[in-house]
């Protein structure tokens, strides 16, 4: 090669006193000027050869002037509403922060993990979800902090580990699922069209109190206790009759921890679909489910103010409270909290018969 210096096919010739104030920049023109006329003098720039060395040190340089712009805090671009918050008490981000939580779990929760981690009052899970589903924790470190302790109470955590990797292996192998039921005969199923209750659903306003507080911890944190992410998944999909991909979504846009493969297995599972399905007959029972894992009530009076007052017999059924009751606890159902949006005995033989059709 000559002298010259090549950028791509193009080379530069020039004189040095001939460019004033071109600068390389041009370089990176594809079409560029044969020649380009500068404050008068003219640069031939042409396909011969020129090295940057020839032309010195450039005479005048170019200053670049921002234009006017407005203070970057006018434009308002942070909400008003601080919505993160509620997050930003409940997490902290980061590698250190997912291994601090592993280990403090498996010194102070392992153990009574195997009952503790379906009452949702209690810290008897992990917490782990969104340092998982960031990579800020492996799974083999969440497996292997918990086996240093009591070996049985580890197996019941890892085996819930094991459930995220049949997940991840599901979503590459049926791509489709986290839109199409992985069970063909369910992609006819007529579903209601009701965004009312869609909407009730999500504001916690369903007037089931267990599925309300559920609904309210995901908006305030982003998290939901795994107990209660069934029972609001079944009551969308049974009761309601609401189609899962729609649950699907809203926890796609609320969860710190919002996972496409742990996310899809399990809706599939609520609407009985997928792999592992829920039997179409099994309804939770918001009631029920209500007074088995959170007996005194704890949760719910966490998550709904307006129910704090009451006591834990009426709490997860306001309705069938004595007028009373209601009055001393400062409740007035359809004004301080709503009415159940739907009868759940009712909603429930509704749902077994548009299951039993498919
Ligand atoms: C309708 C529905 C939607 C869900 N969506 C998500 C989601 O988007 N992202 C998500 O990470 N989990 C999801 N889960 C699974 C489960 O609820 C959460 O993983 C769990 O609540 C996270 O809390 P943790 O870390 O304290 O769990 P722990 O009980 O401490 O479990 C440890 C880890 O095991 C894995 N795990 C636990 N349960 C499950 C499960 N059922 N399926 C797959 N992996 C599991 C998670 O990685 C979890 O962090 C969903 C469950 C339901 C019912």
């Amino acid at each position: 090669m000559s002298n010259g210096r090549a950028v791509g096919s193009w080379r530069f010739t020039s004189k040095p006193r001939a460019i004033r104030g071109v600068q390389s920049a041009y370089a990176g023109l594809r079409n560029q000027p044969r020649s380009a006329r500068t404050q008068g003098t003219v640069a031939s720039i042409s396909r011969g050869s020129l090295s940057y060395a020839d032309l010195g040190p450039p005479t005048e340089t170019v200053q670049f002037r921002a234009p006017r712009s407005l203070p970057l805090d006018s434009l308002e671009l942070l909400p008003r509403v601080d919505w993160a918050a509620g997050m930003r008490d409940a997490w902290t981000p980061g590698e250190a922060a997912g291994l601090a939580r592993a280990r403090e779990f498996a010194r102070g929760s392992l153990d009574a993990y195997p009952h503790a981690r379906d009452r949702p009052a209690q810290s008897g899970v992990s917490r782990l979800s969104p340092h998982l589903h960031f990579g800020e924790l492996s799974p083999r470190q969440a497996w292997y902090a918990a086996t240093s302790q009591d070996p049985s109470a580890a197996e019941v955590f890892q085996r819930e580990l094991g459930w995220r990797e049949f997940a991840h292996h599901l979503l590459v192998h049926f791509p489709q699922t986290p839109t199409e039921p992985l069970r063909p005969r369910f992609r006819d199923f007529a579903w209601a069209d009701s965004p009312g209750a869609l909407r009730a659903w999500q504001r916690g306003q369903t007037g089931y109190p267990l599925v309300d507080a559920g609904m309210r911890q995901l908006w305030r944190t982003g998290w939901m206790h795994n107990r209660v992410r069934m029972i609001v998944a079944s009551f969308l999909v049974k009761d309601l009759l609401l189609p899962w991909q729609q649950g699907a979504a809203w926890f796609w846009d609320t969860l710190v921890d919002a996972d496409l493969a742990n996310n899809t297995l399990n809706w599939q599972w609520s609407a009985g679909c997928g792999a592992d399905a829920a039997p179409f007959f099994r309804i939770f029972n918001p009631v029920t489910q209500g007074k088995k894992f959170d007996p005194e009530g704890d949760y719910v009076r966490q998550l709904v103010p307006e129910l704090r007052g009451l006591p834990p017999r009426w709490i997860h059924e306001p309705w069938h409270a004595p007028p009373e009751i209601l009055a001393r606890a400062g409740v007035s159902l359809g004004v301080t909290y709503p009415e159940p949006i739907v009868d759940h005995s009712w909603a429930r033989r509704r749902a077994l018969d548009a299951f039993a059709r498919i």
